[in-house]
């Protein structure tokens, strides 16, 4: 970032090889994704596939995650690649964060020693795509209600259901799918080409038009017994994953913040008005300042749950705080700043009402705000006024 954005003088407080896969981070957004992002939100198409080759060559997938090719980095580094992914585009960090925090991870923490081996090392490389179904047409914000059906057929299981708003589905390769089974929520690895299993594009998105997602059609699905995630048991293993995506989220909000505000600082301070640029003006520069004190205590926030999670203390009613703070925040401030762009503010020839849009997605998926004040305040009160 700007020197001048670094209000408090964060960045000698990262260690230098954070800095360093920061930069390498930064440097890859600025070649391989700025100059082609707006036409590719624009389209509504978006090279995923060689997009995710060129991030698993940097070992930006299942970053935190060790062993089976993956990188073994720390928390911090991996947010500090989520926030400058997400200053390109949330759409990128989307599936960053679905194949690292979410498919991956559910298969390292519940999956068999053969499941790991099978996946895992090709998901690293980008090479084998994944996604992750929890959320049904009908059930969102509930999981816990959730209707897809596995059902034991002899030492098989057969799937039967549907999965809405999955990112990645139409290009993934496997499919991490939640069912419910006569003992409970388990998990089930899918391969995507198995009889019965069809993904459809969602389309017609006007938020995360750089990303793909899509709906999955379940049909007797019959899957080996080993298909099973074995150590899966319960609702509480697609939240821990959820809790693994939200964190990257908290950094990613930033990044998208912070490219917006750079954006209007260059702006401001060029664009003239009656006679002056119009950062001169009180009351732009009320709001830059106002921005940027909301940017850098993002920053702080999302730095303490790093060296927190690094640390192994982090909860997760903690990482809700985060979420809920960092991305209203980052959507406030890309709408402020839209307001000091003008009309060039609604123009895709700059980021701002791309990361506006993109925000709107990110605020909504891996838990809405609302739910993430209802988990804040269960803490606050002991009362869950949700569940
Ligand atoms: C672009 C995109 C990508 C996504 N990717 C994935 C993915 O990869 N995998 C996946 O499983 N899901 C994914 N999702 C789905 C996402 O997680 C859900 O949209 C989200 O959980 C909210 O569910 P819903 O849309 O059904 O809204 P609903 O649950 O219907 O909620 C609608 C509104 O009601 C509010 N509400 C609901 N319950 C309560 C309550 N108890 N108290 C107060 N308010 C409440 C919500 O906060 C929200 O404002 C994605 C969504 C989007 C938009």
């Amino acid at each position: 970032m700007t020197a001048a954005l670094d209000l408090l003088d964060l960045d000698p407080s990262l260690t230098d090889e954070e800095r360093q896969i920061r930069d390498v981070v930064r440097q890859l957004v600025d070649d391989r994704v700025r100059p082609h992002v707006a036409d590719w939100y624009e389209q509504g198409q978006v090279p995923a596939r060689e997009l995710a080759r060129e991030f698993g060559k940097l070992g930006l997938l299942g970053m935190h995650l060790t062993g089976y090719g993956c990188a073994g980095a720390s928390a911090v580094a991996y947010g500090l690649a989520c926030q400058e992914l997400e200053a390109g585009d949330s759409g990128l960090r989307s599936l960053v964060s679905v194949q690292g925090s979410l498919a991956m991870y559910a298969i390292w923490r519940y999956g068999s020693e053969e499941q790991k081996q099978r996946w895992l090392p090709s998901m690293a490389t980008g090479e084998a795509i994944g996604c992750f179904g929890l959320t049904e047409p009908d059930h969102g914000s509930d999981p816990a209600s959730m209707t897809t059906r596995a059902r034991r057929d002899g030492d098989d299981w057969v799937l039967t259901g549907a999965k809405m708003w999955i990112t990645n589905a139409p290009i993934a390769d496997a499919a991490v799918i939640w069912a419910r089974t006569d003992e409970g929520v388990r998990g089930f690895l899918v391969p995507v080409d198995t009889p019965g299993v069809t993904a459809r594009e969602i389309r017609r998105k006007m938020s995360l038009r750089a990303s793909v997602t899509g709906e999955i059609a379940l049909d007797d699905v019959r899957l080996p017994a080993d298909a099973q995630l074995p150590e899966a048991i319960g609702l509480k293993a697609p939240l821990s994953c959820l809790t693994e995506a939200r964190y990257g989220i908290v950094w990613g909000a930033v990044g998208a913040a912070r490219d917006c505000l750079e954006t209007t600082l260059a702006y401001a301070t060029t664009r003239t008005q009656f006679g002056r640029p119009l950062a001169g003006f009180q009351l732009t520069q009320a709001k830059l300042a106002d921005m940027a004190v909301e940017l850098v205590k993002g920053q702080l926030l999302a730095l303490h749950l790093g060296r927190l999670a690094d640390a192994h203390r982090l909860r997760p009613e903690q990482v809700s705080v985060g979420k809920l703070n960092n991305v209203r925040e980052a959507l406030a401030i890309a709408r402020q700043c839209r307001t000091i762009l003008g009309a060039n503010g609604v123009s895709g020839e700059y980021p701002i009402m791309r990361h506006a849009n993109n925000l709107e997605s990110v605020l909504t998926y891996e838990g809405t705000s609302e739910i993430h004040q209802l988990v804040v305040g269960q803490r606050l009160t002991g009362i869950s006024a949700f569940a």
